[in-house]
C-alpha cells in the first residue's frame, strides 16, 4: 500500500518499486489523501476544476501501474492536519486492504524543505500502522459496525528520507515509473525541470546517482521500519 499526499507523489516516491512488485505479482493499493486542488501555477484554473483533472490523472496513472485499489480521501490540498479523523481514515484503509508493506513520505526529514501535507501524511501513517490499526480498542467502531478486523503491517518504507537504509534495483521498471509520472499532465510544468532536461532524465539521473557503487544502473532508496514479531 502506498499512502501519499498529492496525485503524483506515489509515482515520484515509489513508482519504480511498485512497478517491479506489480510485475512480480503483488497486489497494490493506493491511498491518496488530498485532492491536489492547490497544485498549479495556472491562475485560470479553479481549485475545483483542478481537483477533477488531478483525480482523473491519478486514476489513469494507477491503472497504468496495475494498482488494484485506489482510495481517495479527498482532503483539501494544504489542509491536512494530524487529527483523529484523518488517522482513522488511514486505519480504515489499512484494515480493509491489509497490506504487508506500506510506503509513505518520511515525516522526519529535516535536511530540506518538505511540504506540510507530506509531513502530516507521514506522521498519520506511522501512527496508523502502529499501534492504531493493530489494536482493536483503537477505532473500535470500525470493528463493531463496519465489519473490519485489526491489521498488523509488517514493514513501513519511507521515501524522501535524509538517510536511507534500503536500495531496490529499479533498472527494469524505471521506464514504467516515468511513463506513469507523465500521466499527471497538469503537473508537467511544475516538476522543476532544468531547461533542456526531461522528466525522464531527471528521474533517471537521480536513480543513477543513488545506484553508484552497486552492480545495477538505477536504484530507489528508502528508510525501512520492520515490526517486531
Ligand atoms: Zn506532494
Amino acid at each position: 500500500m502506498v499512502i501519499f499526499a498529492h496525485p503524483d507523489d506515489a509515482e515520484i516516491g515509489s513508482g519504480g518499486v511498485i512497478a517491479r512488485w506489480v510485475a512480480a505479482g503483488c497486489e497494490v493499493s493506493y491511498v491518496l489523501c488530498t485532492n491536489g486542488s492547490a497544485g498549479t501555477g495556472d491562475r485560470s484554473l479553479s481549485p475545483a476544476e483542478l481537483a477533477v483533472k488531478r483525480a482523473a490523472e491519478q486514476r489513469a496513472a494507477a491503472d497504468f501501474m496495475g494498482v488494484r485499489h485506489l482510495e481517495m480521501l479527498g482532503y483539501p490540498d494544504g489542509g491536512l492536519e494530524d487529527t483523529r479523523e484523518f488517522r482513522g481514515d488511514i486505519v480504515r484503509a489499512l484494515r480493509k486492504h491489509r497490506p504487508h508493506t506500506v510506503f509513505a513520505h518520511d515525516p522526519y526529514r529535516f535536511k530540506g524543505f518538505q511540504h506540510r501535507d507530506h509531513r502530516m501524511v507521514g506522521i498519520a501513517t506511522t501512527d496508523a500502522v502502529y499501534p492504531f490499526a493493530r489494536d482493536h480498542l483503537h477505532f473500535p467502531e470500525q470493528i463493531t459496525t463496519e465489519g473490519l478486523e485489526p491489521h498488523r503491517v509488517r514493514e513501513l518504507w519511507y521515501w524522501g528520507a535524509d538517510e536511507s537504509d534500503v536500495i531496490v534495483d529499479v533498472t527494469d521498471s524505471i521506464d514504467k515509473q516515468v511513463a506513469a509520472l507523465i500521466r499527471h499532465e497538469s503537473q508537467m510544468p511544475g516538476f522543476s525541470i532544468q531547461p533542456g532536461q526531461t522528466i525522464e532524465q531527471r528521474v533517471k539521473d537521480r536513480a543513477a546517482e543513488v545506484a553508484q557503487g552497486y552492480r545495477f544502473r538505477y536504484g530507489a532508496v528508502f528508510r525501512r521500519l520492520v515490526a517486531r514479531r
